[in-house]
């Protein structure tokens, strides 16, 4: 076991986007994808971050035509260094659809991306759930694990989850209304939520295995983050973190800990192990919440 390091040293993430090539693609104009994947590559690449991108192919589709300016921005991803995964192709519901129709969407969703990977001697090895729903029952979540363990897949895991999709809706709608002033005060909301939010898992992993993992942190390809990414990330070293790739975060052993929890909430991984280990879960009391002006721009409730 690794020694436990004091609160504030040597703290690791690895950086997760799930939804490439952007969250909500169908509803965007073509414009604002590329400026999303641009802007995310442009901060991913100045501040030297090797994240990894989760695809969802159907996006990859206009008018159901394989668009290659979409596939484009893939291949940009690779060339960039950084890593791809599969993310289902339409992003099911795993909770809402049969296990079958599922696994048929995984293996759709993985065409486009593998070649592209394979052009470079690559190969798809990463998985993440939609909406982390993995499994209302343990038979489906075992079948599915085996599923994914035969196609070469490892589940990517998320230890930070946390609700910067509704401040993404928010700031999408004030691009919309060119409101500036309301982009500059939604990128300084987002941004500090989501320390507080850091904050709180650092002290849930504490609480868990006496010591700070390297955590997950889970966000999404849009506009926000394609602004404020630089932002969040000065925040975070501020805060003592480096960067490393999801391969590295998962060789640190808290990361082989037994999870056995099923149920309807696509939650945290590190709340996953505390169930499974049958903690108190007044342990998970006390999470950040979005602020209600937020929920309220974006038009969602959390
Ligand atoms: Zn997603």
């Amino acid at each position: 076991m690794p020694l436990a390091s004091a609160p504030g040293e040597d703290r690791q993430m690895a950086i997760t986007f799930d939804d490439l090539p952007a969250q909500r693609a169908q509803a965007l104009p073509e414009e604002r994808i590329l400026k999303v994947n641009e802007g995310l590559l442009e901060a991913l690449a100045s501040e030297q971050i090797p994240a990894i991108g989760f695809v969802n192919e159907n996006k990859l589709y206009v008018d159901g035509v394989l668009d290659p300016a979409r596939v484009r921005l893939l291949e940009l991803w690779s060339e960039a260094g950084l890593e791809l995964g599969n993310h289902t192709f339409s992003h099911p519901d795993l909770h809402r659809v049969p296990l079958g129709e599922f696994m048929q969407d995984v293996i759709r969703g993985e065409q486009v991306t593998a070649a592209l990977l394979a052009s470079r001697g690559r190969a798809l090895q990463y998985f993440r759930h939609p909406f982390l729903h993995t499994g209302l029952d343990l038979d489906t979540k075992l079948a599915l694990e085996e599923f994914l363990t035969r196609r070469g897949y490892r589940v990517a895991p998320v230890t930070i989850d946390n609700s910067e999709w509704i401040f993404a809706r928010a700031y999408d709608e004030a691009l919309d209304q060119r409101d500036v002033a309301l982009q500059d005060r939604l990128a300084g909301e987002y941004v500090d939520y989501m320390m507080r939010m850091v904050e709180f898992y650092e002290g849930q992993s504490r609480a868990l295995f006496d010591r700070e993992i390297p955590q997950i942190l889970l966000l999404h390809a849009n506009a926000l983050n394609a602004d404020y990414l630089g932002e969040l990330v000065k925040s975070l070293r501020q805060r003592g973190y480096q960067f490393i790739d999801l391969d590295t975060a998962l060789e640190d052993p808290a990361y082989s800990s037994d999870d056995t929890f099923t149920g309807p909430e696509g939650i945290t991984w590190l709340h996953r192990w505390a169930i499974t280990k049958d903690v108190d879960r007044s342990l998970f009391r006390g999470e950040p919440t979005t602020a209600v002006w937020v929920q309220e721009v974006a038009g969602i409730q959390e």
